[in-house]
């Protein structure tokens, strides 16, 4: 990876009048133009400057709102490196401390870091993650290392059932301190914004005990949370698929609902296995429509172990934003995805790849 340094982009000469209209003072958050700040007054007070930084990571160097391809190698890098976060939280300035301290000499802030000797990064986002469970699957790589599918694993018991047994029986108060462990972890690791997803209780109670133990770390942690139903992550035992899909539309989604306009619940998205075996594509359209008619967003698993033609069903112009775990999607039916959302213009797709869930 390229270190790049970021051209000078500030301006030195004070501003004719106290307040800068978008003058050129830093690189800013990355939705203004390049060498932009917000408007602001001289003597405003900001929540937050930290200065001094040994190397500050901007990531884009010429105002990109984002890098693709090969310009993902080339990094961004201001030595002695300055940022200060405004009191609504934005970033409204970021250069060099030498600079910022001239330009903001007459601001005042609620709090000052000194990082000097330390690297100052973006927060990372995590969009996928299923961190409320209990029950441990690590006797499962012996499965898996004798040759064992992930479907093989689950018909015997293992996988998501695991989880599932092991989640129901457990209290609120033990997944909540597990998460509150993973999550701080993550948060160590440099996460600021976490999807955390339910989805290991697939009956009613125990999915609202997880989405509730997620709502309860909003407020117990200082990062960010989306929070996702993932209700249809596997046909609970006993039960056929349509029985659950009956279940989902008519029984737990309609409770969430309720939740939610009581303000108990504050639920983002809705999530759908939808693969073979599991839920198929009716099943997966019949319950992605039954959130979004409640206002969620949707972000489903489609096509991790067959080409299930999930493509088709995450298509924006239906309002679906994100689809997760796809090695196995189709090129046509991603193509389809592709054309439709930029026909759309909608969010931009997700297409993640990983193994464990
Ligand atoms: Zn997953």
């Amino acid at each position: 990876m390229t270190l790049q340094t970021p051209e000078p982009v500030t301006e030195l000469s004070p501003p004719p009048v106290e307040t800068f209209a978008r003058g050129k003072v830093g690189l800013d958050s990355g939705t203004q133009e390049r060498g932009t700040v917000l408007c602001f007054t001289m003597a405003e007070t900001f929540r937050l400057f930290v200065k001094n930084a040994q190397q500050l990571v901007a990531v884009c160097s010429g105002g990109e709102r984002f890098l693709a391809g090969d310009r993902m190698q080339r990094l961004a890098v201001i030595d002695n490196g300055a940022v200060v976060v405004g009191r609504d939280g934005l970033v409204r300035a970021v250069g060099s401390t030498d600079v910022l301290e001239k330009q903001f000499r007459q601001a005042s802030f609620d709090k000052v870091i000194d990082a000097s000797g330390m690297v100052v990064v973006p927060g990372l986002i995590d969009s996928h993650t299923h961190p409320v469970w209990a029950g441990d699957r690590v006797h499962e790589f012996a499965m898996k290392l004798a040759g064992a599918t992930y479907m093989e694993v689950h018909q015997a018991g293992g996988g998501i059932h695991f989880t599932v047994e092991h989640t129901r029986r457990a209290t609120p108060e033990q997944l909540f301190s597990s998460l509150t462990e993973r999550l701080t972890r993550m948060l160590r690791a440099g996460t600021t914004l976490v999807e955390c997803k339910s989805g290991y209780g697939l009956d009613l109670d125990t999915e609202l005990k997880m989405l509730t133990v997620v709502e309860k770390a909003r407020t117990a942690l200082p990062m960010g949370i989306s929070s996702t139903y993932c209700g249809a992550h596997a046909v609970p035992k006993g039960r056929t698929e349509a029985e659950a899909v009956q279940d989902i539309v008519q029984v737990q989604l309609p409770r969430l609902q309720e939740k939610m306009a009581l303000g108990e619940l504050r639920v983002n998205n809705i999530d759908v296995f939808c693969e073979k075996g599991v839920f198929d594509l009716d099943s997966t359209r019949t319950i992605l429509q039954a959130g979004k008619a409640l206002g969620l967003q949707i972000n489903f698993h489609g096509d991790e172990l067959h080409p299930m033609n999930s493509a088709e069903v995450g298509d924006p112009q239906r309002g679906i934003g994100a689809m997760c775990h796809s090695p196995a999607s189709s090129i046509h039916s991603l193509a389809l995805w592709l054309v439709a959302l930029v026909l759309a213009m909608s969010a931009f797709p997700l297409v993640l790849f990983h193994i464990n869930c």
